[in-house]
């Protein structure tokens, strides 16, 4: 039980990835912090459910190791990242054709790699549901197989015009993505002179999953850090389910410093009044969660649209063919934005010899999503699907804040001194976007408080590695 009267230099209200990363900065420069939650875990968006040995999580979720909050660095080790192998599959006419970027000679995708060539796959399982060899070698350049004509990439010259674009996106630095004439990314797409195939079999399904937004009416700037980062490192997932990386982030932090099952219900400059154990005193308070409940505790916040998302799991005994590559429909044949045999690319996820198979839909879910989702499915890994268990449906209406333009990639973190705001809806609606502006309000906290953080031994933030 808490103190009533407790005392902390910093309450932050909300344990999504947004405020633990912000508590864990706050921490590591000496600061004492507390984290109050509202629910009885810590995630937000990034929980996990268990079910049944399977891990489920309320989210989609498709991270980068290039978002730069995950890159990977020295000290406490974080949550490993499973990435798509060998990448992106895109369906298209009853077929499967390879996409993605052409590793570099490191290992890491190279920002000079070309979008190498797709191969069409018949979509029929292989003998014994193995995975397929990998086109591309990790470590050496590999000699691209040609796409068809009529293939979601276009001809040879569409996919070099292509990979030359996605080359340039890698090598340009984000502050001149920025300064660039800001419309939606449709009409972006449109006016970079790409072929209307390529536009429509390839980069319209990638950004909408990137994005979350089925329709593309986000700001260009945000669809071209989206795929700059894609250009430059892989779509994965964390291991063990979403929840991985903010219990990462709250283990990190010093004992008792989160306490779960907290309601918020106002906030000033120096205190916060809860439902479980009245008010806390303390020195700044940061508001940390998602933002409709900011714009309830700090009126005048602005509260964007938000993109609803809808998660449907399925499990099955024989894992369909597509070994741990990402799934996107390029012909958009039904509910289905993109899919994986999740258990593929992280088999922690589903008990030994079972198969998770999630699939995300954008936008309104429909009547009966989980049968629409189930023969979507069927026609998109070429198998049958009708006795497919489904172990979830998960819909999220808030699932993404809008960032329609002009989109302000760096809102405000400083509301007042001493009252803060961080999340996703202050920065970009994604993990990379809720983990900087954390990090963002952290140091305007530590600059109002006068900490000088070079006299703190402060440990890093953990980051993820890839696995
Ligand atoms: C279905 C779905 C798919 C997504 N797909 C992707 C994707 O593919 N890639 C990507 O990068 N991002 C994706 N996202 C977005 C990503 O999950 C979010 O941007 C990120 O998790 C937001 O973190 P946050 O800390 O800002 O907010 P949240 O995770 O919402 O955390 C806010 C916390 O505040 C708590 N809280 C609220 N009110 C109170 C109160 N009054 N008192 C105390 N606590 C309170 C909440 O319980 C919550 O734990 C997806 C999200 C969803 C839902």
């Amino acid at each position: 039980m808490l103190e009533p009267t407790y005392q902390a230099d910093v309450v932050v209200v909300g344990a999504g990835v947004a405020g633990l990363s912000a508590a864990r900065r706050l921490t590591s420069a000496g600061v004492t912090t507390l984290v109050l939650e509202a629910a009885h875990e810590v995630g937000g968006r990034m929980t996990t459910e268990k079910v049944d040995g399977f891990r489920l999580d309320r989210i989609g979720q498709l991270l980068s190791t290039a978002y730069p909050e995950l890159r990977a660095g020295t000290g406490l080790e974080g949550p490993v990242l499973r990435p798509f192998a060998p990448g992106v599959l895109l369906h298209s006419d009853g077929r499967h054709h390879r996409a993605g970027v052409q590793p570099g000679a490191r290992g890491a995708r190279s920002a000079r790699g070309a979008l190498h060539a797709v191969r069409a796959l018949a979509s029929a399982p292989r003998p014994g549901g193995g995975p397929r060899r990998p086109v591309a070698v990790p470590g050496r350049q590999v000699s691209a197989p040609r796409s068809r004509t009529g293939a979601p990439l276009g001809t040879a010259v569409d996919q070099a015009r292509l990979g030359a674009a996605f080359s340039k996106l890698a090598g340009t630095p984000v502050e001149r993505l920025l300064a660039r004439p800001e419309t939606t990314a449709a009409e972006a797409l449109v006016a970079r002179g790409l072929p209307a195939r390529t536009i429509d079999g390839f980069l319209r399904p990638l950004l909408s999953a990137l994005l979350c937004d089925p329709e593309l009416t986000t700001s260009s700037r945000c669809a071209d850090l989206a795929l700059r980062a894609f250009a430059r490192g892989r779509l994965c997932l964390p291991e063990g389910g979403a929840e991985a990386l903010p219990r990462q982030l709250a283990r990190a932090l010093p004992p008792g410093t989160v306490h779960t099952g907290v309601r918020v219900t106002s906030v000033s400059t120096t205190s916060v009044t809860t439902v479980e154990h009245g008010v806390f005193r303390c020195g700044a308070v940061l508001v940390a969660t998602g933002a409709r409940a900011a714009a309830e505790l700090l009126p005048g916040l602005r509260v964007p649209d938000f993109h609803p998302v809808t998660v449907v799991h399925h499990t099955t005994d024989e894992a369909p063919a597509t070994g741990a590559s990402l799934l996107l429909d390029a012909d958009r044949g039904g509910p289905v934005a993109h899919t994986a045999v999740v258990s593929r690319v992280d088999p922690s996820r589903a008990p030994a010899g079972r198969t998770l198979v999630s699939s995300t839909v954008l936008g309104p879910p429909g009547p009966d999503v989980d049968t629409a989702v189930r023969m979507h499915l069927g026609r998109l890994y070429g198998v049958p699907t009708e006795r497919w268990e489904t172990l979830g449906v998960r819909h999220t209406a808030e699932a993404v804040p809008a960032m329609r333009p002009p989109h302000d990639l760096r809102r405000a973190v400083r509301l007042l001194a001493g009252l803060y705001v961080c999340g996703d809806h202050r920065d970009s609606g994604s993990v990379q976007g809720a983990l900087h502006s954390g990090r963002r309000a952290a140091a305007a906290i530590l600059a109002d408080l006068g900490v000088d953080r070079s006299l703190h031994s402060a440990e890093p933030v953990p980051t993820a590695r890839a696995a």
